[in-house]
């Protein structure tokens, strides 16, 4: 491939001039009342989650594969199927991460044909860069002044990043024992940033109150959840438009609430109602971390029933969700395509981080250990089969929890070809020592 001008990320997201929306209201998922746009995430009737509601059959005519590849290299490009009816002119150049071929980790898992989709690069490195600039668009678009958020980490810097793009205050709430890397670049990109002495789900309710409490703040994870949610189906729009419009046999994402497991099912899905590509059967695979891997656990167990985990351990923090919202429609999914929930243990989380890192050059953080741990186990139970074209969703950067990654060399040593020599003799050889 030739590398041009026009290959490379868009710098900013022009309007777009050919755009029709297709988002047309939201819709409560358990009743099916039809609610106006509005900064609402529960049904008035009974209290159910709204949902983004689509004229598929406006957008089947006005999207086609040619007006999709005309547009700038963002998450933008597919604006027909996003909850916006205008496309933002500012904001952060967000999605359009690459979709590699890894071929040295799939001759070593005994794979046929393995995709990595690379969200670690994305502008606060993690894919909550494309939930966020819905969001945050839409916040502006009702007035707010304060995005807000409660964060498992990577939220709290994306939400920084683009309030400051759009001249917004960020207030973000994290657990007090979140990685510094994570607390710092939030902090750094200039939020307020508030540390709670409690786990996740408390600080999550926490952050719900003040969206009833305090006028002209959005929550973008709750009250805006609608419109945030839908960020994540764009995942599913690059894959199939890089496979040249066509899903994989096999997805590998990891879960935190459930939603982006779930929003790229639905996004394949979309695809293939508005006829941007054929309907086939793909299977979804999920990852968990063990010491907070609720839904994994329900999956196993065989259950619809999902326990909620107290207090979450373990080094996955991003994934630390003890209540998972999007719990039940994540198993639904697994089951219904075939795929598989997998818990795994954070010796196999670093084992996969470190194989990803020696294999592909990918350094990824420890929710992306989850996913590619979840695709081995996947294929020793059988659920992935080596004649399977697999995409792996990468979901975050490593060096977001270097720490528990990897040790520094103990030894230092003095700028002489006699010190060198003598410190390699104690070495093994190259690649001796990790
Ligand atoms: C938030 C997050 C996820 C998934 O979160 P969901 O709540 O399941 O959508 C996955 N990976 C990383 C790195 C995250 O920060
Ligand atoms: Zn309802």
């Amino acid at each position: 491939m030739t590398l041009t001008l026009d290959t490379l990320p868009g710098s900013a997201t022009d309007g777009l001039t050919d755009f029709r929306p297709g988002f047309i209201g939201l819709r409560c998922g358990n009743c099916n009342a039809d609610t106006p746009i509005a900064p609402k995430f529960v049904c008035a009737q009974c209290f159910g989650p709204l949902r983004a509601r689509y004229d598929y059959a406006s957008v089947r005519e006005h999207m086609t594969h040619a007006s999709v590849a005309a547009r700038p290299r963002t998450l933008w490009r597919y604006a027909e199927l996003l909850p916006v009816d205008r496309v933002p002119t500012d904001g952060l150049s967000v999605g359009c991460s690459p979709l590699v071929a890894a071929p040295r980790l799939a001759k070593h898992l005994g794979l046929r044909q393995l995709w990595i989709k690379d969200d670690s690069r994305n502008p606060t490195l993690s894919f909550k860069d494309r939930v966020v600039a819905i969001a945050a668009a839409r916040a502006r678009d009702f007035s707010f002044h304060t995005v807000a958020c409660a964060s498992t980490g990577n939220l709290a810097a994306a939400v920084a990043a683009a309030a400051a793009r759009l001249g917004l205050r960020a207030v973000v709430l994290v657990p007090a024992d979140l990685e510094v890397a994570k607390v710092m670049q939030a902090v750094a990109l200039g939020a307020h940033v508030i540390r709670v002495d409690a786990p996740y789900d408390a600080v999550n309710r926490l952050s719900l109150e003040l969206t009833d409490e305090l006028d002209g703040w959005a929550v973008l994870n709750v009250n805006l959840r609608p419109f945030y949610a839908e960020g994540s189906k764009t995942i599913a729009f690059e894959i199939a438009e890089q496979l040249g419009w066509r899903a994989p046999d096999v997805v590998v994402a990891p879960l935190a609430s459930g939603s982006m497991y779930t929003k790229i099912a639905q996004g394949v899905d979309e695809l293939a109602q508005v006829g941007l590509i054929e309907r086939r059967a793909t299977r979804f695979v999920g990852g968990q971390a063990a010491g907070c891997g609720p839904i994994a656990a329900a999956f196993a167990a065989g259950t619809d029933e999902i326990t909620p985990v107290a207090v979450p351990a373990g080094i996955v923090r991003s994934l630390a969700i003890g209540s998972p919202a999007d719990g039940r429609p994540a198993l639904a999914l697994a089951r219904s395509t075939g795929g598989s929930i997998e818990g795994v243990e954070d010796a196999d989380v670093i084992a996969a981080v470190r194989l990803l890192a020696a294999t592909e050059g990918i350094l990824t953080e420890t929710a992306g250990g989850v996913t590619l741990a979840a695709l081995q186990q996947a294929i020793r139970r059988g659920t992935v089969a080596s004649d399977d074209e697999v995409v792996v969703v990468i979901s975050g950067n490593g060096l977001k929890t270097v720490d528990v990654l990897a040790e520094l060399p103990r030894q230092v040593i003095a700028p002489t070809f006699d010190a060198f020599e003598t410190y390699w003799a104690t070495l093994e050889g190259p690649g001796g020592h990790s």
